[in-house]
């Protein structure tokens, strides 16, 4: 048996919507499809107004020139996420001042950032690791006491609450990625969700090169021209297309990735108990999208020994983030702090295939040989 760990999900009309959008003729950003991804977002989740980008990172330098990130502001968030929550801020000339993960769960402790803000901190970005909300409200509160945006990094964390909300909708800004290794993906493609009017007007013209071109063609303005800092972060009106036809399998896609998750949790809970390994933490503030389904070794040679298990029965399994304190570019500019859960995370945790066509005997077959490594263990 050969069981990758991620085979992107064809729901059958993506080609089809792709046909269309070329015939349409008009096959640039802000097509017919775009449109229709933006109201179904706005609609299904309540974001007040969403743009589609060419990837979660774009969506996140997006938001750090809308919030005007410039040198020597601060920004906190987690060390134990991807580069590129780093990354649209450092472009900017922000100092990263990084989080520990709690002990329980890879997300930023939310008890240890009132600690981390300074009068340079600007911004803070919680990321919802595997699809699993950050606590939000003593954040919004530290945001309205000391004046800062909240910046969701909600790249693995579409259809999942946090109290009933919908992540992304809680912060200033949010931003999700449609990689091919997320739930709802178009191979590249990502999106601002803006839930504060003040940056909305401003984030249309950013998206478009800084020009007032979306404007123009809503015949609000009868010229457009330069009027602003800006790039070019607007997708093809194919990726829309692509993802659109996601979008109308949203029920479907998550309903069968939480029975293949539930499938995994239920067989590895023994072994849980056992305290032989750490099963995913889902606070009761949360929901769980079934981004991801993880576990959490005892050790680094613990994690590389299943590792090499699962491999040689051909199950794929892969851990993840390197904590970005410790990372080569950035060792040096952090401040000194030990992140001790980060590093935890770094060397112990270990992602398991979770795809739309994997199936039940599949999940059987990964969790016995898991239950047959850490048999005599
Ligand atoms: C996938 C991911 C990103 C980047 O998404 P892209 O669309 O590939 O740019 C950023 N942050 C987190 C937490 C992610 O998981």
């Amino acid at each position: 048996m050969n069981i990758p760990f991620n085979k992107p999900y064809l729901t059958g009309k993506e080609g089809h919507y792709i046909y269309q959008a070329v015939l349409s003729g008009k096959i640039s950003g802000d097509g017919v499809f775009t449109k229709k991804c933006h109201a179904f977002f706005e609609k299904t989740f309540g974001f007040k107004k969403t743009l589609l980008t060419t990837s979660c990172t774009d969506a996140l330098e997006m938001a750090a020139l809308l919030i005007n990130i410039e040198p020597g502001d601060e920004v906190i968030l987690p060390s134990y996420t991807f580069v590129s929550t780093a990354n649209a801020f450092v472009l900017r000339g922000a100092r990263l001042v990084f989080v520990d993960s709690g002990r329980d769960n890879p997300n930023m402790d939310v008890s240890k950032v009132e600690a981390c803000i300074t009068p340079k901190t600007k911004a803070i970005v919680p990321v919802h690791y595997a699809g699993i909300a950050v606590d939000m409200d003593p954040l919004l509160e530290l945001a309205s006491k000391h004046n800062l945006f909240i910046i969701e990094d909600a790249a693995q964390a579409i259809d999942s609450y946090y109290k009933g909300r919908p992540l992304g909708s809680i912060g200033n800004m949010a931003a999700f990625s449609f990689h091919e290794t997320k739930n709802i993906m178009a191979g590249e493609g990502g999106m601002l969700a803006i839930n504060d009017d003040r940056f909305t007007h401003r984030a249309e013209i950013i998206r478009e090169k800084g020009t007032n071109r979306s404007a123009f063609f809503r015949g609000e303005v009868d010229k457009y021209g330069w009027v602003d800092l800006g790039s070019s972060f607007l997708p093809s009106d194919i990726i829309a297309a692509f993802l659109y036809a996601q979008l109308e399998n949203l029920k479907d896609i998550q309903e069968r990735r939480r029975i293949l998750w539930d499938r995994y949790y239920k067989a590895l809970s023994p072994l849980a108990s056992q305290g032989k390994l750490t099963l995913p933490y889902i606070p009761t503030f949360a929901t769980n999208n079934a981004h991801m389904f993880y576990l959490v070794c005892r050790s680094l040679d613990e994690r590389n020994g299943l590792i090499a298990l699962l491999k040689e029965k051909g199950i794929y399994a892969v851990f993840h983030y390197i904590s970005l304190h410790t990372s080569p570019y950035y060792k040096d500019k952090h401040d000194g702090r030990e992140l001790p859960n980060a590093d935890h995370f770094t060397d112990c945790l270990l992602r398991l295939p979770l795809f739309y066509e994997l199936a039940e005997e599949q999940v059987d077959f990964i969790t016995d040989t898991i239950h047959a490594y850490y048999a005599g263990k």
